[in-house]
């Protein structure tokens, strides 16, 4: 029987299955029987209309099915079809492409006797020789994000030597961020990740320019800070600033070197629209907000990012010499719970509203508001959304008032922390079908890690009558930082 490969993200809805056998002849039948199996993967997967979702890629081996029969594509009994749906990550893949260096750029360039010494281990590789490291010593590699991605890309970019490396970043290091983002340190912590990451280039190859743009990226400023680079290397987190470089990258004319990753898995490939498509191609429109979880919200294995980033590494070094076959016109997918890598056809689309026939985006436009949401700090609107202060709640719990607490955090995220206090844990995805172990006359306070997904649920049972309902503002985090440093806070 054919079998349907679920991605991580959406197995909170499939009890965990990675996969399903079906007995199916088309796509559109194993689609109906996967949704018959899961009903709460249907919307996930079907809009309203019963169409399937603009963000929602179905592939039949490496090829998208919307370039074979769509749903009606015949299914063989060996099969595997696979679900890709957008992380917060045709052309023939023979093309060459040349090296982004042009001659005259390469001329200007000269090694020391310190640089061929360090650099002797390239030099005698026939694809590299002098004259390839004087290209990657000539190459301007813009790294948006210091984090995840961005640390590994960093060190093996400024270790391989490439001359002038910008860095886009606002963020300052956190404990939290030490787990995959190996170029900040412990005594870090604190310091902006600029400083910290320009010390490490610095320490590792003095022989690197770092240009840092202390800055988050926008469309007022992207255009300006872009221009002067040769290769753009996304390691970005979230949608917005995802659709932003694409976007900017495609009305550049630059290469988009594009990596993500999501708990154990990732996604590579490299958009660039004169030689392939662009991101936009592969998903035309983002995820409503809240339908697929952030790394902050969905966790990711700290090693995931040095996977993918030394995949977008790699890409860059190539684009840079010119040699081997760039990932253009391809999606590599890791599983690493599998070890699997998989690799997808990605076809230009003629009706790409950014690099197609007629292009309708022919400047930034606000990538918050195209993505459903006012920034990043405030992903769920909570505008009129009845909420309490951890201070608020101290307080009146210590009065003995009767409020019932309702945690809808996941099951291990309670054993990392707790309120004080007694409550009721529904996991957020069920408290539909267990709302009815709640009490609408209650004053019930909705609380998980951060207030986002409590606001979420606030606004869910306020449709379902509970008028004293009210969201915990800033979640046990919050109430940690605000009111009790005794609790963890992640
Ligand atoms: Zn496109």
């Amino acid at each position: 029987m054919p079998t349907i490969f679920i991605p991580t993200a959406l197995r909170v809805f499939t009890d965990q299955q990675a996969k399903l056998s079906v007995d199916a002849r088309t796509v559109g039948e194993a689609i109906q029987k996967l949704v018959e199996t899961y009903p709460k993967l249907r919307p996930h997967l079907f809009n309203e209309q019963g169409q399937l979702r603009s963000f929602v890629n179905l592939y039949l081996g490496e090829e998208d099915v919307r370039h074979l029969q769509g749903l009606e594509t015949p299914l063989a009994p060996d099969a595997e079809l696979m679900i890709v749906p957008s992380v917060a990550g045709g052309v023939g893949t023979q093309e060459r492409v040349r090296s982004l260096i042009d001659d005259a750029r390469l001329q200007a360039i000269t090694l020391s006797q310190e640089e061929v010494l360090r650099y002797s281990r390239h030099l005698i590789m026939p694809e590299v020789t002098m004259e390839g490291q004087r290209r990657l010593k000539a190459a301007r590699v813009l790294l948006i994000g210091t984090g995840g991605l961005g640390s590994p890309l960093a060190l093996y970019l400024a270790a391989a030597g490439v001359g002038t490396i910008g860095l886009v970043d606002f963020d300052v290091v956190d404990y939290s961020n030490l787990q995959r983002q190996v170029i900040h340190f412990t005594s870090d912590v604190g310091k902006p990740k600029l400083q910290s990451a320009m010390e490490k280039i610095r320490d590792l190859n003095p022989y690197v320019t770092v240009i840092p743009f202390e800055t988050r990226l926008t469309s007022e400023n992207a255009l300006d800070i872009m221009r002067d680079f040769d290769v753009i290397v996304d390691g970005t987190d979230n949608f917005p600033t995802r659709y932003l470089v694409n976007d900017a990258c495609v009305l550049l004319g630059k290469p988009n070197v594009y990596g993500s990753i999501f708990r154990f898995e990732g996604q590579a490939s490299v958009f660039w629209a004169q030689h392939g498509p662009c991101y936009r191609c592969l998903y035309p429109e983002p995820p409503p907000p809240g339908l697929v979880p952030s790394c902050a919200e969905g966790g990711v294995l700290g090693i995931l990012p040095g996977l993918i980033g030394l995949v977008q590494a790699t890409e860059t070094i190539k684009l840079i010499l010119g040699v081997g076959e760039p990932l253009i016109g391809r999606l590599l997918l890791l599983d690493a719970l599998q070890m699997r890598w998989r690799e997808l056809k990605l076809r230009k689309d003629p009706n790409c509203p950014v690099c197609g026939e007629n292009p309708t985006v022919r400047e930034l436009i606000d990538y918050a508001e195209f993505c459903g949401i006012r920034g990043e700090e405030a992903p769920v609107e909570t505008d009129g959304l009845p909420s309490i202060t951890p201070a608020q709640l101290k307080e009146r719990l210590e009065r003995g008032e009767p409020l019932v607490i309702l945690d809808v955090r996941e099951p291990f995220e309670l054993e990392i922390s707790r309120l004080p206090y007694p409550f009721r844990h529904i996991p957020m995805g069920e408290v539909l079908e267990r709302v009815h172990e709640l009490n609408p006359a209650d004053e019930i306070v909705v609380v998980c890690r951060s207030g986002g997904r409590s606001a979420q649920i606030t606004r869910l049972l306020q449709t379902m009558g509970f008028g004293k309902v009210k969201n915990l503002v800033g979640g046990v985090n919050g109430y940690a930082q605000e009111v009790d440093p005794s609790i963890s806070v992640y």
